[in-house]
């Protein structure tokens, strides 16, 4: 018996990465878990068979998240396959960095499209069931860098800062129906998205890490988790920080 048992989880980006970890984490925590993601299926088939090896209930969906028919068939496909839409995990995200004079409005577009608009389609189709439901809850994943901002990422630490907005915005109009919406801001994490640093990249970051070392996305996972369990019935319209310190306010 888990402390998720029976709840139905949708999960965005699940294929990689954070995302994969927090679908895992969730089905041995008892949810049934919609994987989602883009474009890489071996990648999401392989989430369904660690989860289902372990004797969970997963499906997987493919659908992009800027696409509002795309978002409302993630939400449509959970509750047909599971009966419900108790949790949702905005969890998908890209990074397209460089320097503001040189970043092109593709750039911009395409991180505001994906992290922030996708977090908006996704969490509007899901208010349905979950309006229904009289409850429900909601996890961001927005990023430290929405917080602190970063040099070569004005588009990303925008997306992401206006995920927190939204985030407290959300909860504020929802609390009174009895779902929660927090958002969970990761510091740095090895993952496909951070793959690409150079050591001089990796080293700057490493110098603002007092914990001194780099997260792997199972230190992320179990916070969404208990986010989105009985546990966190108090919380909501909260930022919380996964970053060895980082952060500190
Ligand atoms: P990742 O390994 O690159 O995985 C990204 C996931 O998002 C994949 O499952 C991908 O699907 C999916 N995806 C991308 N665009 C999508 C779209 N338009 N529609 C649906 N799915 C889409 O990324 P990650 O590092 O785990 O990051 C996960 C989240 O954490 C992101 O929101 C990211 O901004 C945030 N975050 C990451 C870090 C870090 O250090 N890694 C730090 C702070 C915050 P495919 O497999 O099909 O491509």
């Amino acid at each position: 018996m888990g402390d998720l048992d029976g709840r139905a989880a949708l999960v965005t980006g699940g294929s990689r990465g954070i995302g994969r970890a927090i679908c895992i984490e969730l089905a041995r925590r008892g949810a049934k878990v919609t994987v989602n993601y883009q474009s890489n299926a071996a990648a999401a088939e392989s989430v369904l068979a660690a989860i289902r090896g372990a004797g969970g209930e997963a499906i997987t969906i493919a659908g992009d998240v800027s696409k509002a028919d795309a978002a409302a068939g993630l939400v449509k496909g959970t509750v047909d396959a599971f009966g419900s839409l108790d949790i949702l995990v905005n969890n998908a995200g890209i990074t397209r960095d460089g320097l503001l004079m040189r970043m092109s409005e593709d750039d911009w577009d395409a991180v505001q499209n994906t992290n922030l608009r996708g977090t908006f389609l996704v969490t509007k189709a899901a208010m349905r069931p979950m309006l229904r439901a009289r409850g429900g809850r909601i996890i961001n994943i927005t990023s430290v860098v929405g917080v602190m901002g970063n040099a070569g990422q004005a588009n990303y630490a925008a997306a992401k800062a206006g995920i927190i907005g939204f985030t407290r915005a959300v909860a504020r109009e929802v609390a009174s129906r009895g779902i929660t919406c927090n958002a969970v801001a990761p510091g740095f994490i090895a993952t496909d998205i951070t793959a690409g640093m150079t050591e001089a990249q990796i080293n700057a970051v490493m110098g603002q890490v007092p914990l001194g070392r780099i997260a792997n996305p199972e230190d992320v996972a179990p916070l969404v988790a208990f986010l989105a369990s009985e546990g966190a019935n108090y919380i909501t319209g909260q930022c919380i920080n996964v970053d060895g310190g980082m952060v500190m306010a």
